[in-house]
């Protein structure tokens, strides 16, 4: 562009105008406005919200403490401790989620070779006091029990877009 057509547009505001018409162009058409809570947008299957851990329908953790969630998380934000059980098979004493360090990239649940580790369509949370963002086992294994109809619909929703 000519150093003169950008002097004429400058003075003819032409940024300001081109923004005028976008302006108009929008002012009359459908407004897609949301009455939340009462109202909702769709939600995805795959949408990545607040963590849980599963169980076996005998209840038994899926958890197998294996730690490809901690090693593969990008915020460091899964603490695992773990021991061998009496029957040799090894579980967490300790599974730690710190959701002000996660950045909800889902590579956790990616990672977890037993479906144990998953992140729900829950977005709806929220902390009060110091040390509530970090999401201790028995948080985690309380939210996957009570959401576990939904985490297995939305697993079977996934698995078919796959
Ligand atoms: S969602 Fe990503 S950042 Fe959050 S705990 Fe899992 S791997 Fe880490
Ligand atoms: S949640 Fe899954 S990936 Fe993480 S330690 Fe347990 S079994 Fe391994």
């Amino acid at each position: 562009m000519s150093s003169l057509q950008n002097f004429i547009k400058t003075f003819a505001l032409w940024e300001l105008l081109l923004g005028l018409r976008l302006t108009l162009k929008n002012l009359f058409v459908k407004k897609f406005t949301i009455r939340y809570p009462e109202e909702r947008t769709p939600q995805s299957p795959r949408f990545r919200g607040l963590h849980a851990l599963r169980r076996y329908p005998n209840g038994e953790e899926r958890c197998i403490a294996c730690k490809m969630c901690e090693a593969v998380c990008p915020a460091l934000a899964i603490t695992i401790d773990s021991e061998e059980r009496d029957d040799g098979t090894r579980r967490t004493t300790r599974y730690d989620i710190d959701l002000f360090k996660c950045i909800y990239c889902g590579f956790c649940e990616e990672a977890c070779p037993v479906d144990a580790i998953v992140e729900t369509r829950i977005f709806e949370y929220h902390m009060e006091e110091q040390g509530q963002n970090i999401m201790t086992k028995d948080k985690l294994l309380a939210i996957g029990e009570k959401y576990d109809a939904m985490i297995a619909a939305d697993k079977a929703a996934d698995a078919e877009y796959r």
